[in-house]
């Protein structure tokens, strides 16, 4: 069977990708499972340059494999598409995400409901033996909550607020996340390519 390396090291993601690329056609590996153990530098300026960067480096030692790659994080409109690429990083990487939740929710006191529009993007990059490379971007649209609230997910999830569902995305169980969250739609695109 063809093999398709997941350039991550985070198990929870590993988890959904398992569930969403069961019946692609691939053996699929983890990062660990292949073998494979370096750090590449995220100095793209884009969702896509970041996650192409991350294939293609890992597929320099994997060159045989089709290797994916991902970066994601939150666009907040009224500060600019705030954190961005710089989700992670945002406030240091050491902050818990209880004081960065609080920080954006603080930059946006007063603001009216429907100027705290906000995404989640997933960007992924596929890297193939041959040197193509593909990229597909899936988004998940809400707004910033007034304050925190679910126990579910991770990072920004307790202020991600969905209107129509009346909840934040860590209020919603892992798998009606994942069936409408920015990386499940983005990982259901790049199955398409593969
Ligand atoms: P990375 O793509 O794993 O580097 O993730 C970047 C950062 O974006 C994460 O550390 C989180 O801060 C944020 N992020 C990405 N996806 C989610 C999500 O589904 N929920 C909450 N935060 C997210």
């Amino acid at each position: 069977m063809k093999k398709l390396i997941f350039a991550t090291g985070n198990e929870n993601k590993m988890k959904e990708i398992r569930m969403i690329l069961a019946d692609c056609g691939y053996e699929i590996l983890s990062m660990k499972q292949a073998g494979i153990d370096v750090d590449v530098v995220e100095d793209g300026s884009t969702f896509e340059e970041n996650a192409i960067i991350k294939a293609t480096e890992i597929s320099k030692f994997a060159p045989d494999c089709v290797v994916l790659a991902d970066d994601s994080g939150l666009e907040v409109d009224y500060l600019n598409k705030e954190p961005g690429i710089y989700s992670a990083r945002y406030e240091g990487v050491d902050t818990p995400y209880s004081i960065k939740n609080q920080i954006i929710i603080d930059r946006l006191a007063g603001v009216p409901d429907e100027k705290r529009t906000a995404r989640f993007v997933c960007a992924i990059a596929a890297a193939f033996p041959d040197g193509r490379v593909e990229t597909r971007r899936g988004t998940i649209e809400g707004i910033i909550a007034h304050e925190p609230a679910g126990e579910n997910g991770f990072g920004y999830d307790p202020i991600f607020y969905l209107p129509e569902r009346k909840m934040t995305t860590a209020q919603l169980s892992p798998e009606d996340k994942n069936d409408i969250s920015h990386r499940g739609n983005a990982l259901r695109m790049i199955k398409e390519v593969l």
